[in-house]
Formats: structure tokens, sequence, C-alpha cells
């Protein structure tokens, strides 16, 4: 495995703390010892997630007038997946250590190799082996792969030894049972992904809504995969959000349609604030299935540049097989051309799980403040102000001479339009470091001056610089800073 940096190691592990210490991620069934793999959103996780979700789904269907949403169910009749090539293909080549007893994934044992070649220097080296693996898996030579491994003196990170099994594939779709009689009962399938969802869907949606190619249908949902190695916290989970979008072509037109969405999905990631040089393109060194162009965006985490988001032309794989197996039409007919024919489709695939990692990575902020003596260290998030969990905080300097009274109605009148909260106990300092730790942007001190001239300050979260402002204007001047317009105004 490649060495981490032990800096950014340890930038994580902060990371990783404070987003259970300020409520965003706890392990589930965490007095249980938790679960591998599976994490519960928090109070403010929750919030976060929320809006990013929410972000995405209002760009997709509200600023794209040819894209339009389902809601699909997790439970899909089995052939779906028979259809869709997942019973089949949809698996992963992983390999054991004999001495330590401890699985792994065969490919990125090798492409850790790969990235220690590379943190050496040799990138050369590096970029053969990884060419040289993903031949290996195209051409389905899992012996080849188990040689790889052995020739490069790959060992197991917790034996030291080289002591392997062969390479096995190994299908990452849980499977249960429907049906209330165990002898009747049907084995289905978890979904692995979101997409299928939409493929069923198409005609139904196409023809209730008149929609006309070139279309999308979206949908955000749950999908399942077993995982064979679970590592980086919530990057990799065995129970994930998908925030998907398969757009409907005419075929021939997927190139033009897939650098079109390439663009625009980097241009989203950016606009919610996601530092640019941290985001890149990433090209597929191996074709899935279904695939005859992929890319990935990638985000770097502290451990590293990883995928965040997919964008497949998907061609007419998935429809064209669901009109095999359904044996029911899945064309459309195009007016423009006089023809009927299976749409290509160009899908957009977004975790929503590993967006709000690389949110709240980017957002996680250790700052040294003051001098001498005053020298400590300041902790914020400093999330985009449509992004965070709570917007304001309404604060009584102290809490009498009226002061909690006049805080409370400015609290009751932000809370019908945004998240707020009130606070009236321990210093006010104290009280902006809470909020400073869960990222809200605006912290609204109320003081005895508000009595005589209705005004307020407003401490700013990033540069904890404060403004007078009058309570009658206070409400408008949140409200554009927070609103999600100040992100659709970058797409
Ligand atoms: P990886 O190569 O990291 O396993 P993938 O290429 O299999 O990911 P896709 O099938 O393209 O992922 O899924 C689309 C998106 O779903 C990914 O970009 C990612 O954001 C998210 N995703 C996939 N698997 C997981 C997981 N186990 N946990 C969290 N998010 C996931």
């Amino acid at each position: 495995m490649a060495k981490e940096n032990p800096t950014e190691n340890n930038l994580f592990k902060n990371i990783v703390s404070h987003a259970k210490e300020y409520g965003f991620v706890f392990p589930s069934s965490e007095i249980y010892d938790g679960l591998q793999a599976v994490y519960d959103y928090g109070q403010n996780g929750v919030e976060l997630k929320n809006n990013i979700k929410n972000v995405w789904w209002k760009t997709m269907t509200q600023l794209n007038d040819n894209v339009v949403g389902v809601d699909a169910a997790i439970f899909m009749h089995p052939t779906t997946w028979k259809a869709s090539g997942h019973v089949d293909g949809f698996s992963d080549p992983m390999i054991d250590n004999k001495d330590s007893k401890k699985r792994y994934r065969a490919d990125q044992l090798i492409e850790g190799k790969a990235e220690e070649l590379e943190a050496a220097g040799k990138k050369a080296e590096a970029d053969a082996l990884v060419k040289k693996l993903a031949r290996l898996l195209e051409a389905d030579d899992l012996k080849g792969v188990q040689e790889l491994i052995i020739n490069e003196k790959i060992v197991c990170p917790i034996s030291g030894t080289s002591n392997w099994t062969e390479v096995r594939q190994f299908n990452l779709m849980f499977s249960t049972q429907i049906g209330s009689v165990a002898e009747e009962a049907d084995l289905i399938y978890l979904r692995p992904e979101t997409a299928q969802g939409i493929f069923v869907n198409f005609l139904n949606v196409q023809k209730t809504g008149r929609m006309k190619i070139p279309f999308g249908i979206a949908q955000i949902g749950k999908a399942f995969r077993n995982e064979i190695v679970a590592r980086q916290f919530t990057f990799r989970m065995r129970e994930f959000e998908q925030m998907e979008m398969q757009f409907f072509i005419r075929p021939g037109t997927e190139m033009e349609w897939y650098e079109k969405w390439k663009e625009t999905r980097l241009k989203w990631h950016k606009a919610i604030g996601l530092t640019a040089d941290k985001l890149k393109f990433h090209d597929h060194e191996k074709l899935a299935h279904y695939a005859n162009a992929a890319v990935d965006i990638e985000y770097q985490f502290p451990f590293g540049f990883k995928e965040i988001e997919g964008i497949h032309s998907r061609t007419d794989f998935d429809l064209g097989n669901h009109e095999k197996f359904s044996k029911k039409k899945q064309q459309y007919f195009d007016n423009d051309i006089n023809k009927n024919y299976v749409p290509y489709v160009v899908e957009t695939s977004a975790g929503a799980d590993r967006v709000f990692l690389a949110v709240l990575c980017n957002a996680y902020t250790e700052e040294t403040v003051g001098e001498g003596e005053d020298k400590k260290q300041r902790v914020y998030l400093k999330l985009h102000p449509a992004l965070a969990p709570v917007k304001a905080a309404v604060l009584p300097i102290i809490k009498k001479d009226g002061l909690p009274e006049k805080a409370r109605k400015i609290y009751d009148d932000l809370k019908l339009d945004m998240r707020v909260i009130y606070e009236e106990k321990d210093t006010i300092g104290k009280r902006y470091t809470r909020q400073d730790l869960i990222g809200t942007p605006f912290c609204i001190a109320v003081d005895h001056q508000s009595l005589e001239d209705d005004t307020v300050t407003i401490r700013h979260r990033d540069t904890t610089q404060q403004e007078r402002v009058s309570i009658a204007e206070l409400k408008q001047k949140i409200r554009r800073e927070v609103s999600y317009k100040r992100i659709f105004e970058k797409i």
C-alpha cells in the first residue's frame, strides 16, 4: 500500500474526530461497537447532506428544463440485474493472505504499489504497472493478476508476507428474499446502483411527461454494495446514496453530450465550494461493460485524489438489454428524423456521501491566531453558506435587560425562512466558537444598542469581522447569502 503523508494522515484523523464530536457522522449502531463501513449522519450531518442533495436536485430538475425526477423503489424485479449485467459481472477481484487471513481487492493492492512507485519518483514504472493491470482485468486473466502481485513483491500490510491465495471474483450485490413463506420466496437484490430504476421507467416518464429527446431523468437514492475492503471513513460504504441522472439522446450524438455533461458537472463541484485545483478529471483505464467512454471527477482528499462522481457514455446497453430481457420495446420515435430507435445514454453519477466528505474535508480549517501568550488554534468549517447546517445564530450578549426578548423576536422572524439557532448560555466568545465548529456563517449579536436603535452586529465566520446592520435589513442580507441562487449563478 502507498505510504500516506503523516501530516495529511493526521489531518484526516482530525476531520474524522471532528465529524463525530460535532454531530456530523457517527459509526452505525455504535453502542454495539459499530458495523464496518456503515455510518449514520447526526444532527448537523443530515442538514449538510440534505443541502447537498437539494442543490443537486434543483440544479438538475430546476435549471434544466429537459430533466425531470423519479423516486424508484430499492427492490426491483430480479431480472433487472440479469439484464444490467450485475448478476454475472458486478464483482471485484479479491485475494486473501493465508497468514493474516485478511482479504484485499487485488486491483487495489497493485494500484497501491503503483502509487508507491510514483511517490518515489518512478512515474514511468507506475504507469506501466497500471496499464498492465488494466490489460489483465480486461482479459479477465485472474491468474495473471496473482502473478503480478507476486512478481511485484507486494506483501500483506498485516503479516508482511506474500503467502497469497489465488485471485477470485466476488459479487458485490447483497441478496435477500421476498415473500412470506420460505419455500415460495424469491431471491432479490438490494440495488447496487440507482440507475436501473431510471431505465425501467424510461418509457413511463417519456410518455406521461411527453418528453422529447434529448431529455434526462434524475434520481437520488440508496444503493448497496458488499465492498470487500471498506476504508477511509464514509468514502467507501456498504450502504450509501447516489445522485444519478441518465440523459437519453439520439445515437451518434453521445460524445457531444458526454463532453457537455463533463464540463457542467465539474462546474457544479466548484460552485458548491470545492477548491478548483483540488478537482480533476481522470479517464478510465478499463471501461465498464456498458460504457464507450468514461471519466471520473476526482477530489484531492487528505488521502489522495479519489473519485467523487463518474460520467459515463452508456450507449444503448441498458435499454437494449431491458428490451431483450423484458421483451418489451424500449424505443423512441424521433419526429425530427422520422425514425424509431433505442436511445443512447450519458450518465452522471455522484455519491452524495463522497461529495459530503469532500465538502467536509475542503471546509475543515485549522488556523493559528493571536500573538505571543494569546496564540491559540482556531478550528472552523469554511462551508458555503448555502450548504451550512445552521445559517445563523442569534445571541443576546447577556441574559438580562430585555436582550433575550429582543433576540427571540429576531430569531422567530428568521426561522420562518432558514435554519437558525438561538443561544444565551456561556460567554459570547464561547458561543461564537461553537458556531465556528459547525460552520455557521453568521452570528447575530444583540446588545444594549440594539434596544436603542434597532441594530445588531453580524459576525462573519471566515474573517471574524463584525458589522453593524439594522434589524430591518438583516433578513434580506442573510437570505441573499445563504440562498442556493449563490451556487446556481456559478453553474
Ligand atoms: P469505486 O471505483 O470507488 O468503487 P465506482 O466507479 O464503482 O467507485 P460508480 O459505480 O461509478 O462507482 O458509482 C458512482 C458514484 O457512486 C461514485 O462516483 C461514488 O461517488 C459513489 N459510490 C460508489 N461506491 C460507493 C461506496 N461504496 N461508498 C460510497 N459511495 C460510493
